[in-house]
């Protein structure tokens, strides 16, 4: 019967994990189910991109505030893994502060643990603040309604929670040694909670239950916290450090050239190559797709980049078609990338990815991002500046535009002409190439 707690704790981490692990598995099919891309290059760069960016936090602190706030959060988060480590261990073997041997180093890491729930708190409270009082307007466009709103909050209630937790379990533990109760070794040093202990009752059965309490909830809360990243934007919190490795680290501005439509320019260049030969046996090409009209036509890198998007909308908050009032904005494009990659991935839940692949679920991504969103993209560059996770929303609208024109033929007039123009005249004006130059005379 002794053992009932620590069998009833293992099925509770053999069930969180499990779940976590199936979620995991989930998600790395559905990104997989984009296409091909080699970022294999520049390994050492791409340590140092994602040190600077996923570790060092580099790109949060452009704006001082949020990006304080947010570093406090962030170590608030790893360091309460090391304290679940102990948790973990306790929970399983019956023991009581398992890492208390540690004596003087122990008391530190304890210490540091409380400031930092007090700060993680005062942290959630301010972002709060700035949510829903402040109203600050990248929280308030129209694509942040019902879920990913409400996402947001969940998690800031949920930090409350699982601080509050922290800190009451180690008030009643300090309450429990301080009358030398049972099982309670004289450990740690709790700055913070002794305050809290003040408040509560000192008796010690009561004290034993609130510890108890405490400490079962605060380890239910972060194996459901777990589970929950899914669901949630803050699936960033463990796709940021993939997503900056892979990130695209050429210059900004450098497109990628279609292979397929190279291998036909560069056809067309040569005078010795016959544009009707029969290609030989094995050399035929798979007439491929040109562009992206749905989430399998985009690269697996994109898919991982729209799990990872943490809707903070800083990238909407510098685009200047969105400042202008035109309906873009590069994080609705990324929520709606992922939206659309979590339906195909229910769809194969379903029916299998050969049914999908074969005839699809009728419905793609051209369903939810709009023609006017594509086309108000000025290429500038801004959002992929500001992602602090690297993500890159202008590579899925050039390769959706790449579909519309390549495709579809659904290029606006303005750019139809301006392709004609540069198909007969070898520049996009109206004039001949002969005229060219005649503005100089005037
Ligand atoms: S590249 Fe396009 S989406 Fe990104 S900021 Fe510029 S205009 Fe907006
Ligand atoms: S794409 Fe980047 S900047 Fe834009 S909302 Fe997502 S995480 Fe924020």
């Amino acid at each position: 019967m002794s053992y009932l707690p620590n069998v009833l704790f293992a099925l509770l981490l053999i069930g969180g994990v499990g779940f976590f692990v199936r979620n995991v598995k989930k998600l790395s099919r559905n990104i997989s189910l984009g296409k091909d891309i080699d970022r294999s290059d520049r390994i050492a760069d791409r340590w140092k991109h994602m040190a600077a960016i996923a570790l060092g936090q580099s790109k949060m602190v452009r704006r001082p505030i949020a990006g304080l706030l947010h570093i406090i959060v962030y170590i608030g988060f790893i360091i309460i893994n090391i304290e679940v480590l102990e948790i973990i261990i306790d929970g399983l073997f019956g023991t009581h502060r398992i890492f208390a041997f540690a004596g003087g180093f122990y008391n530190f890491l304890i210490g540091s643990f409380e400031i930092l729930a007090f700060l993680v708190l005062l942290s959630v409270i301010i972002f709060w603040i700035r949510r829903m009082v402040l109203k600050l307007p990248r929280f308030w466009s129209k694509e942040m309604t019902s879920w990913p709103k409400n996402d947001a909050l969940n998690i800031l209630y949920f930090e409350v929670v699982l601080m509050g937790l922290f800190l009451l379990m180690n008030a009643a533990d300090y309450g429990l040694q301080q009358m030398g109760a049972i099982h309670y070794v004289q450990a740690g040093s709790f700055p913070v909670s002794q305050f809290i202990a003040s408040w509560l009752p000192e008796n010690e059965l009561t004290l034993f239950y609130i510890e108890r309490g405490a400490w079962w909830l605060h380890i239910i809360g972060i194996l459901i916290f777990l589970n929950y990243l899914y669901y949630s934007k803050h699936l960033h919190i463990l796709l940021a450090f993939p997503n900056t490795f892979y990130a695209n680290l050429e210059p900004q501005g450098r497109f990628d050239n279609l292979a397929s439509v190279t291998k036909e320019v560069k056809l067309m260049m040569d005078p010795d190559a016959d544009p009707y030969a029969v290609p030989e046996e094995g050399e035929e090409d798979e007439v491929g797709k040109f562009g992206a009209s749905d989430v399998t036509d985009l690269s697996w890198v994109q898919l991982m980049n729209a799990y990872t998007c943490t809707e903070c909308g800083r990238c909407s908050s510098v685009c200047p078609a969105n400042q202008t009032g035109k309906e873009l904005s590069p994080r609705a494009i990324m929520m709606k990338t992922r939206d659309r990659l979590e339906e195909v991935g229910r769809f194969i839940d379903k029916e299998g990815e050969v049914a999908f692949r074969e005839k699809g679920d009728g419905k793609s991504l051209l369903d939810t991002i709009s023609e006017a969103e594509l086309w108000a993209c000025t290429s500038c560059n801004a959002c992929v500046t500001e992602c602090p996770v690297s993500i890159d929303p202008l590579s899925i609208i050039m390769d959706m535009r790449r579909y519309l024109v390549m495709e579809q033929s659904a290029a606006p007039q303005e750019l139809n002409l301006m392709m004609t123009n540069v198909e007969n005249n070898g520049a996009p004006w109206q004039y001949s190439q002969m005229d060219r130059l005649n503005w100089k005379d005037e």
